[in-house]
Formats: C-alpha cells, structure tokens, sequence
C-alpha cells in the first residue's frame, strides 16, 4: 500500500490503537514498526493498571473516555481487554498528603468520577485486610478503577485493524521522512516509498529520535521503571486493589497469582534507553513489601522473573497531543508519562476524530503539543 492515507510509526499501543479507530473510519493505514512483532517497546512490559484517579480534569476525562471504549472492546474487536474493576487504593501517611488526595478528589468529581471517594483507616482495612495501617492517616478509592490486559488491548487492536485492511509492517529500522509537496509526506524505507497525507509519531520512549528525523524538539524522554515479581503462589488474592502508598510511590497489585512490586526509585544507568532489570534495586523493595503487608513477611525474589521498561516521560507528564504545528500533516501521540495502555482506547478515538473533523468530544487543548513553549503546562497533584 504505497498511497496511504496515513503511515503511524511505531506498533505500541498507541499506533495499534490510532490504526484501529483509522481504519474503522475508512482510511488507508500503514504502520511502520522497527521491531519484528507489535508491542516490544514498553506496552508488553506494563504492569496492566487502569485508573480514573487522576490529579487533572483532563487525565480524568481521558480514563472516563477509555473506560467507555474498555466496555465495548471486545463486542468490537472480539478480544476480551481484561477490565477488572477491584479499584485503586491511595494511601496517606501524613495529613499534607491526605489534603494532596482531597484536592485530587475534587477535581476528579469535577471532570465527572463521582465514585472516588475518601476512605478512613477502617474503611481501608475493610476494603483490603492485607495492609498494615501503622502510619496510614487515610486514603482515597475508585472501585471502578482497577486492571486491564496490555496484551490483549494490544492484540485485539493490531488484529482488527488488520481485518479493517490496516498494514503492517515489521523489521522496518531505516528510514526517513521525505517532502513531496505542500499536502502530503513521504517515508523512504529500503524496499517501498510510502506517501501520504499524515504522519503519526507513536514511537514511546523514542518519540524525539522519531520526531527529529522531522527536525522537531519533542521534549519526551525514557525513565527506567522495574518490577518485581514475588516468588511463588500468592498469599494475596487478584483481587487486592492496586495499593499505593504516598509516601514513596511503592505499590504492589496480584496478577494471576503472583504479587508485583514497584517502586519508582530505579537506579541510576549511563544509557537513558537501558531496559536490563538491575537487581540492587530488590533490597528497598522487599524491604516496603515485608514492613507495610504481612502478608508477605517471608516474600523472595528470583531476579530472574523480574523486568524492568521505559515510561515516556513528557515534560508536566500529560500526553503530547496533536498536530506539530512546524511540521504539518505530522501528528503526535506521545509522552503519556507511564499511563499509555489505560489512555490508548481514548486517546485513538480522539486521533480520528481530529483528523477527520477536526472535532473532538474533549475539550484537546491542555495536550497542544505548543504548551511548553507557551508556557502553559499542565499543573496536577504532585501525588497523581
Ligand atoms: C514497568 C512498566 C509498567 C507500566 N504500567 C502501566 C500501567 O499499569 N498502566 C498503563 O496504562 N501504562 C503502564 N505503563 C506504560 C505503558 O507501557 C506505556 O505508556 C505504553 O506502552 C506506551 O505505548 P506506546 O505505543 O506509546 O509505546 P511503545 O509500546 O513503546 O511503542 C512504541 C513503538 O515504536 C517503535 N519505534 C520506536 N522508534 C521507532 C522508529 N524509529 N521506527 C520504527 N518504530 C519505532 C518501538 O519499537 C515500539 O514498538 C507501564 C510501563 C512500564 C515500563
């Protein structure tokens, strides 16, 4: 298909995603990965959390949109996304935090999440049994936040896409965007020149290096996030809401019977693209995990089970959305700063939407790629 109507680059979620709602809309899709499958940047290695919990109108609004679209996926792609609704649980150890918890409550009423709510230390041990409550002063909870299955998102999008007549194309590492004329782009690879209309960016953590090729600055950069996985059948059930402590960011959840652990304390590394699991790392973590769930006093881990990925940090952490305006017909769909599974079913519709009309259902404009340079970043909770 050399005459595309819009070639994405980069078969994450977020391509797999916008080639979907592209495709479904009639137009002609190539996606251009580097990679021989879909997914081997950072969406295989996400931990599967879905949360509405947020410390914008905006980040709400898009979890609300992509819960809608969870509860369809499957009627449409025919893949079951895993939406497991057991909840996000926050909690506080100093009332400074609780108060940071309230004003994020507020503004997620505001943008339409009436189900969060504010949880004392006995409804929290109601909720879970499994935390220890020495130091915990509250919390919030969404039961409606909770887990979703990257790699059936994924699959179900790639899939469907495909049937829709979408293609794509693996292995493709070399190559570079060419002008043909005021309307339309052309991508050179080794064996086909593609020419289209539009140009979608959905390369994650390599977004800038994607977006240079362009001549544009995008200021999206990788940060190392690693998990651990805990040794043996859990003594938690996967049911456990995600549980997340304030203090320091440590949170753990159950999938499939296994308990992982995350901390977002990651060792230093000289090479910002490194993805290799470092295991010095496990001590700080085994150490939260015995101290805050008793559960798991005599926990180990074989470093072997663990991994570690990329989150694609964008400057105030919200998705860059849009199109660049030094770059016409080419559209960004970057920097979603570690909530890109949870907000690609949104943020694919929205990419059609703009696309064809112009017209989105959400009000875009705290995402316009031109943010950072007007000054105007998105300023949420400190803790969400
Ligand atoms: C440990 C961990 C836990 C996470 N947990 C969660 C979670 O609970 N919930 C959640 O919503 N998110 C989570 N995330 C974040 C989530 O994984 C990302 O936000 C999401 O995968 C981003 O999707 P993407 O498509 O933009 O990027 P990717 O999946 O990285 O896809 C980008 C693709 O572009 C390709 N590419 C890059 N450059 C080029 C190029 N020059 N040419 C061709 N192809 C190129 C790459 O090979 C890659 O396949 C987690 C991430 C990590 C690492």
């Amino acid at each position: 298909m050399p005459n595309p109507d819009v070639v994405v680059i980069g078969a994450g979620i977020m391509g797999a995603s916008t080639a979907y709602h592209l495709a479904k809309a009639g137009l002609k899709v190539v996606v251009l990965e580097r990679r021989s499958r879909a997914g081997e940047g950072s969406t295989l290695r996400a931990t599967g959390g879905y949360r509405a919990q947020f410390g914008t109108g905006i980040n709400v609004k898009l979890s609300l949109l992509s819960r809608q679209r969870l509860l369809e996926f499957e009627q449409e792609t025919g893949v079951n996304p895993g939406y497991q609704p057991c909840g996000y649980l926050f909690l506080a150890s100093s009332p400074e935090q609780m108060q940071e918890l309230r004003r994020g409550l507020a503004i997620q009423h505001q943008a339409g999440l009436s189900e969060a709510r504010e949880v004392s230390s006995s409804e929290i041990a109601q909720i879970t049994p499994f935390i220890a409550l020495d130091g915990i002063v509250g919390g919030t909870f969404c039961p409606t936040d909770g887990f979703i299955r990257p790699a059936n998102l994924l699959r179900g999008y790639v899939e469907a896409a495909q049937r829709l007549g979408a293609e794509f194309v693996y292995n493709v590492e070399h190559w570079q965007p060419v002008l043909e004329n005021a309307s339309t782009m052309g991508i050179n690879t080794p064996l086909e020149t593609y020419s289209s209309a539009y140009v979608i960016n959905a390369g994650g953590a390599w977004a800038a290096e994607v977006g240079q090729k362009f001549g544009l600055e995008l200021p999206v950069h990788p940060e190392k996030r690693q998990v651990a996985l805990v040794s043996g059948p859990s003594p938690l059930p996967d049911s456990m809401p995600m549980s997340i402590f304030c203090s320091d960011g440590f949170h753990l959840r159950v999938r499939d019977g296994r308990v992982l652990l995350l901390y977002p304390q990651t060792p230093p590394s000289d090479n910002p693209f490194d993805t290799a699991f470092d295991s010095s790392w496990l001590s700080e973590v085994l150490l939260r995990a015995k101290e805050r769930v008793p559960a798991l006093a005599n926990a180990t881990i074989d470093p072997g089970e663990c991994w570690a990925g990329l989150y694609e940090m964008s400057p105030d952490k919200h998705v860059i959305f849009g199109e660049a305006k030094e770059r016409p017909g080419l559209y960004l769909i970057n920097g979603s700063s570690g909530h890109g599974n949870m907000h690609a079913p949104a943020l694919g519709t929205l990419m059609v939407e703009l696309i064809s009309s112009g017209q989105t259902q959400l009000d875009l404009s705290p995402l316009r790629p031109q943010r950072f340079a007007e000054g105007e970043p998105n300023v949420g909770s400190v803790l969400l």
